[in-house]
């Protein structure tokens, strides 16, 4: 099933989310099948389930996009365990569409994280991949990527989604 994507304004998207205790459930199984097919029918590389309205901390991440199913990638209760250099490019979400904007981030990131059969591994991403990491957690931390960017930015975009709500071309 594909869920509608949370656009910014809804609060749930900027509310810290719970983590999860039960495990290799049917539900969870269903919920993580369900944020792979929102974010590809999307064309995301990462899904947080606030993202659908769900205050759970689980997020999908598949930077080759559908392409390639040893990209995928599921993080439940995920962590930040070590962050190393830097990399500044574009980024852009699902719930903000329309923006793209320059973010500085680690240029490599390690993550520990559960499975959904509750099993924790960690995992060590670079480039686009640490990237999604760090935005896809901070997603489950109730933070957006315009957070990182500078307050004559975030307040440019702001008012321009408050037009854009005010109009009716926001979700
Ligand atoms: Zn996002």
């Amino acid at each position: 099933m594909v869920y509608p994507i949370v656009k910014y304004g809804e609060t749930v998207l900027e509310t810290k989310a719970a983590t999860v205790i039960d495990f290799d459930t049917p539900e969870l199984n269903k919920l993580v099948d369900d944020m792979f097919e929102s974010m590809y029918a999307a064309k995301g590389v990462g899904l947080a389930a606030t993202q659908i309205g769900i205050g759970k901390r689980i997020a999908v991440i598949d930077i080759s996009v559908g392409e390639d199913p040893t990209h995928k990638i599921v993080l439940i209760n995920p962590e930040i365990m070590a962050k190393e250099g830097a990399q500044t490019g574009e980024e852009g979400c699902l719930s903000i569409p329309g923006f793209r904007e320059q973010v500085t981030r680690a240029q490599k990131v390690t993550v520990r994280a559960q499975d959904a059969k509750g099993e924790t591994f960690e995992i060590t991403g670079t480039d686009l991949l640490a990237r999604a990491f760090l935005h896809e957690t901070d997603h489950l931390n109730g933070m957006l990527y315009i957070s990182h960017v500078s307050p004559l930015k975030r307040d440019l975009i702001r008012r321009k989604v408050r037009k854009l709500q005010k109009a009716g071309e926001w979700g």
